[in-house]
């Protein structure tokens, strides 16, 4: 298999995960002129509903697995935990953009965060807890600290905060393995949505801004209200991890900048991120359509920002109840996945509104963008 190979429009791209990432990202590659073949256990799902043909099965049955790469040219995913030896299946038919094993050290939390000290980022003081003896050794991290599962961890799911050393010894029955860290009084949080191509050329976009709620992501506002200088820091931070790495394709990469104005990385995901879909109304080519770019070999523009962007997620049935209102909110770009049941904390959509350069509205105006909930 040669991973360097170049695919020209009218291949077959491969994406596994049906999910609302690989439905924008089948609609970028179609933009590009590619067909897009998803692999997903589910039908319909948001990305088989734009796809031009799909496998229907599971992520770790090899027979499946070999019957997608058949299909395909080239394959990505948007779906983070394949196994490894689906990775390895997969890898022995097709180029797999990004790595399966770059996936493969974001899976997992102590794998991740060793690979990335080795890099040689900031990260918040960590320790690996493999089970109940290792919970004594944490008050050297200090309180308060937040335990985390190794994997299948997101949208906050799978963590415990610990505010001091007596939450710590009443601790029972936890899911091990878990890693430890301390608790970031962060100013903000940030991300950057790093790029990098077959050529080895790396393009990241602004860095952002980004508030969760109920441990889901629900604003990010493009730029970061931050002084250049640590915008700049977050960005070499991304494409320094993306050149260590190895990357093809693209990669959020989370951050806190902290109270004291240091900036550590939080987390990485090798693939198109919930805080990039800004991206999809301020920016000329999107993070979908740089991700497309990079799997198929193709050069990469700049990653430039035409203007300024506040993304709103829509959560759940609450927020698919201001869709009537949000049709008729001028400046709103409104982006739905195709979810036909809107259960709560589910991601059924997002809206982006667009700002001249500069123009990013205060954080009062902000409250009144888009109808109350
Ligand atoms: P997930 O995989 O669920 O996104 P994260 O590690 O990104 O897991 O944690 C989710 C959120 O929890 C973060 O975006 C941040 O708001 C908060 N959080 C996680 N770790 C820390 C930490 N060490 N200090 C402060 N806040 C944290
Ligand atoms: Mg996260």
């Amino acid at each position: 298999m040669n991973t360097q190979d170049v695919f020209v429009p009218g291949s077959t791209i491969g994406i596994i995960g049906g999910g609302q990432l690989g439905r924008m990202s089948a609609v970028a590659a179609s933009k590009l002129g590619y067909h897009v073949h998803v692999l997903s256990p589910e039908f319909p799902s948001p990305a088989t509903e734009v796809a031009a043909s799909v496998t229907v099965g599971a992520y770790d049955d090899p027979a499946v697995l070999e019957d997608f790469a058949s299909r395909c040219d080239v394959v990505t995913f948007e779906f983070e935990n394949i196994s490894a030896e689906g990775l390895a299946l997969l890898e022995r038919h097709r180029p797999v953009r990004p790595a399966g094993e770059i996936l493969r050290i974001s899976q997992d939390r102590i794998t991740e965060k060793t690979r990335l000290s080795e890099i040689g980022v900031s990260l918040a003081p960590w320790h690996a807890v493999n089970g109940p003896e290792d919970l004594l050794g944490l008050e050297t991290l200090g309180f308060p600290l937040i335990l985390k599962t190794t994997r299948f961890g997101y949208d906050g799911k799978g963590q415990f905060r610990v505010p001091d050393a007596e939450a710590l010894a009443a601790l029972d029955n936890l899911p091990y393995p878990l890693v430890a860290e301390k608790m970031i009084d962060f100013e903000r949080e940030l991300s950057v949505m790093v790029v990098r191509a077959l050529d080895g050329t790396v393009r990241c976009f602004d860095a952002v801004e980004n508030r969760h709620r109920n441990g889901i992501l629900d604003i990010t506002l493009a730029p970061a209200r931050v002084m250049p200088d640590i915008a700049r820091q977050a960005q070499d931070m991304a494409a320094r991890i993306a050149e260590a790495l190895g990357l093809v394709g693209i990669m959020g990469v989370e951050m806190f900048h902290a109270a004291d104005g240091s900036l550590m990385v939080n987390e990485i995901a090798p693939r198109p991120h919930n805080s990039g879909h800004w991206t999809m109304d301020a920016c000329l080519v999107d993070q979908f359509e740089m991700h497309v770019r990079a799997v198929a070999g193709l050069p990469l523009p700049p990653a430039r920002r035409h203007s300024d962007a506040v993304m709103h997620n829509l959560i759940g049935p609450e927020d698919m109840a201001r869709v009537p209102a949000i049709l008729v909110t001028d400046g709103a770009s409104l982006h739905l996945y195709g979810k036909s049941e809107a259960r709560e904390g589910r991601k059924m959509g997002h809206v982006n509104t667009i700002f001249p350069r500069g123009a990013l509205p205060g954080e009062l105006a902000l409250e009144g963008l888009l109808p109350p909930r």
